[in-house]
C-alpha cells in the first residue's frame, strides 16, 4: 500500500461524507495522521466528541498547512470559497481533492483558485445516505462502491495513481473520467432521481391536507421509498442543481418527452406500450443487482444503510 501513503491528510467538511472518510481512512489503517476542519464550531466539538479524526482545527489555514493531501467534503457551492481561503497555504506538491456531486464546475472554480504548485484532482465517491452531519457517518461507505476522479489534461500522473491507489485502499473501485461526462452520466442517475423524488414528495403533501391520514397509512404502496430520497439534505442538493444546470435540464426534456408518451398510453389504452416499457425496466433492476451494487430488497435501489448519490 505504499504509493498510496499521505502520511499527513487533512478533511474540510465533517458532515456525512468527511466524517465517513476519516473513519475508512483509520479502518483501513492507513497510518495517515487526519485532521478534521469545519466551518461550524457545533459541528467540529461533535466531530470530536465521536472521536473521528487525529485533530480538530476549526482555522482552515492552519488545517492544511502541512497536509499532503487536502480533501474539501463541503457542499458544491462552498468549495471555489474554501479553495480561495486555503490556497495560500498549501504545502508544495500537496493533493487537493473534492468529493463533490458536480465535477465541471469544481474542476474550474476551485481549479482557478490554487496554486500551480499543488496537484489538483476532483473526485465524486458515488456512494451517500439521505442523512447528514458527523453523526451519520460510518467507515463501510465508500467499500464496493465507485469513486469517480476526474483531472485535469496536464494532471500529474504520479499524483493520481497515488490518490487512485488511496481511494481503493478504503474499498472502492475507481474511475477516471472526463468532468463533463461525469455530470451529464450523474444527471441521469442521481441528480434527477432526486428531483423527482422531491417533486411526488411535494405533490404529495399538498394532497395531505385533503387526505394526510391516507398519505402516511398507504405510503408502502411505493411512495414511501421517496420519501426516503426526499429526506436528503436540502443544502447540497440545491447546490447540485444549481450547479449542473445544463446536463439536468437536459436529461429533464428527455424525461418529460418519455412521460408525455406514458400519459398517451394510458390515454389510449395501449397496454402494450406500457407492458413493455416495465418489462425493459425490469431487465434494468436485474443487471444493478447482477453487479452488486444493490442488494435484491425493493427499496428504490439502496440499503438502508448507504446507497448512491
Ligand atoms: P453534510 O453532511 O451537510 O456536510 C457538509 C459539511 O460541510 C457540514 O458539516 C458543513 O458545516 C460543512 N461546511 C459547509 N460550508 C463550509 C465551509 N465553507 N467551510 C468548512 N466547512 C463547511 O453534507 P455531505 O453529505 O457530507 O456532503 C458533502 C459533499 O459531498 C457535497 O459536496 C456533496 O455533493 C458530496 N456528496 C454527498 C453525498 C451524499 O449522499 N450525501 C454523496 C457523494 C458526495 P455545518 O455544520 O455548518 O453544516
Amino acid at each position: 500500500m505504499g504509493h498510496s501513503h499521505y502520511e499527513k491528510i487533512t478533511i474540510i467538511g465533517a458532515g456525512l461524507i468527511g466524517s465517513s472518510l476519516s473513519l475508512a481512512i483509520k479502518a483501513a489503517a492507513l497510518e495517515s495522521f487526519v485532521t478534521l476542519s469545519d466551518s461550524s464550531k457545533e459541528t467540529l466539538e461533535q466531530a470530536e466528541k465521536l472521536a473521528l479524526a487525529d485533530t480538530y482545527i476549526a482555522d482552515v489555514t492552519m488545517a492544511v498547512a502541512d497536509a499532503d493531501l487536502v480533501i474539501l467534503c463541503v457542499p458544491v457551492g462552498a468549495m471555489s470559497a474554501v479553495a480561495s481561503e486555503i490556497s495560500a497555504c498549501l504545502k508544495i506538491g500537496a493533493t487537493i481533492s473534492d468529493v463533490g456531486s458536480v465535477k465541471e464546475v469544481v474542476l474550474t472554480g476551485v481549479g482557478e483558485k490554487l496554486p500551480d504548485t499543488v496537484h489538483f484532482i476532483p473526485g465524486h465517491p458515488v456512494a451517500g445516505t439521505e442523512k447528514s452531519g458527523p453523526e451519520a457517518g460510518f467507515a463501510t461507505l465508500f467499500k464496493d462502491r465507485w469513486c469517480i476522479l476526474t483531472p485535469d489534461e496536464g494532471c500529474d500522473q504520479g499524483a493520481l495513481d497515488k490518490l487512485v491507489g488511496f481511494w481503493q485502499s478504503l474499498g472502492s473501485k475507481t474511475e477516471v473520467m472526463d468532468a463533463r461526462h461525469h455530470d451529464m452520466v450523474l444527471a441521469i442517475t442521481s441528480h434527477v432521481p432526486h428531483l423527482i423524488a422531491y417533486n411526488i414528495v411535494g405533490t404529495a403533501s399538498d394532497l395531505e391536507r385533503v387526505t394526510r391520514s391516507e398519505v402516511i397509512k398507504y405510503s408502502a404502496g411505493g411512495f414511501r421509498d421517496f420519501t426516503r430520497i426526499a429526506a436528503s439534505d436540502p443544502t447540497m442538493w440545491r447546490d447540485v442543481f444549481l450547479s449542473n444546470k445544463g446536463a439536468v435540464l437536459e436529461m429533464l426534456s428527455r424525461f418529460s418527452e418519455d412521460l408525455t408518451a406514458l400519459q398517451r398510453a394510458i390515454r389510449w389504452g395501449d397496454g402494450d406500450a406500457l407492458y413493455d416499457l416495465f418489462s425493459r425496466t425490469r431487465d434494468i433492476r436485474r443487471s444493478i443487482i447482477d453487479a452488486g451494487q444493490d442488494d435484491d430488497i425493493a427499496d428504490f435501489g439502496r440499503p438502508h444503510d448507504g446507497g448512491d448519490a
